[in-house]
């Protein structure tokens, strides 16, 4: 089977469990994954309410296709990833967000477990957003941020700051964003960061890895050293305990 970071990819939406959900406040209509709904729905939410008004032809969820260019199944293939405003947006440019948006949407996306493709570092894709986390902690982050009620974030806290730490529910030891990681480590974290960075997520933390982070702490002007510390872990939206 077919799978992008323990997500099933396939034809059949019934067998995923798509379902399509409102957006909250809006007539825009997506089809993702229930289980992971409110992290989808509760961004887009938040983007139509914070970043920009979203219009309801040209916001798309669920689709069975495979990356535009590639042969790689898309996130769409899974259900868990939305494109919002597409024609504003268009795939492979970058800027089409003012910073203080960008900075919002990065903010958001953190928030919910999400990657934006504005941050991808080979062709940008500033519609989209996916979800990141692997399946199990992608529904410890639902949970954490309130429950996968039906309505998928209809209500609930609107500002991320009051909502609770974003990786409690996770165990210690390899979360994402609870140790330093650098080449010889291994672990769930690890493969967080890989997937993050679009490397192959083996858990292992290599010379392919440590490249990938040397090149992403490049482009987000932190200093390339390929350890992955607070503020890497940060900039990738995962809260590190400051204890
Ligand atoms: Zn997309």
């Amino acid at each position: 089977m077919v799978a992008i970071n323990g997500f099933a990819v396939s034809a059949d939406r019934g067998a995923l469990g798509i379902t399509t959900f409102t957006v909250p406040g809006t007539s825009v209509q997506l089809p993702v994954r229930a289980d992971v709904a409110p992290l989808l729905i509760g961004f887009a939410r938040d983007f139509h309410e914070r970043v920009e008004r979203l219009d309801p032809a040209s916001c798309w969820g669920y689709a069975y296709r495979a990356v535009r260019g590639s042969s790689s199944p898309s996130f769409h293939a899974a259900g868990i990833a939305v494109d919002l405003n597409a024609p504003r947006h268009p795939l492979g440019a970058r800027g089409t967000f003012s910073s203080r948006q960008a900075a919002e949407v990065r903010r958001l996306a953190g928030h919910y477990g999400l990657r934006w493709g504005g941050d991808y570092q080979r062709r940008a894709d500033e519609m989209h957003v996916e979800v990141i986390l692997g399946h199990r902690q992608a529904l410890e982050r639902v949970t954490a941020l309130g429950g996968a009620s039906s309505s998928a974030g209809a209500h609930g806290p609107s500002s991320p700051r009051e909502l609770p730490q974003q990786y409690e529910a996770f165990v210690a030891g390899s979360a994402p964003g609870s140790r330093v990681l650098r080449r010889g480590r291994a672990g769930d974290d690890v493969a967080f960061v890989q997937r993050w960075n679009g490397v192959a997520d083996d858990g292992r933390f290599g010379p392919a890895t440590e490249a990938a982070v040397r090149r992403y702490q490049a482009a987000q002007g932190l200093t390339a050293d390929g350890v992955v510390g607070p503020l890497t872990w940060s900039r990738m939206g995962v809260r590190v305990p400051t204890s």
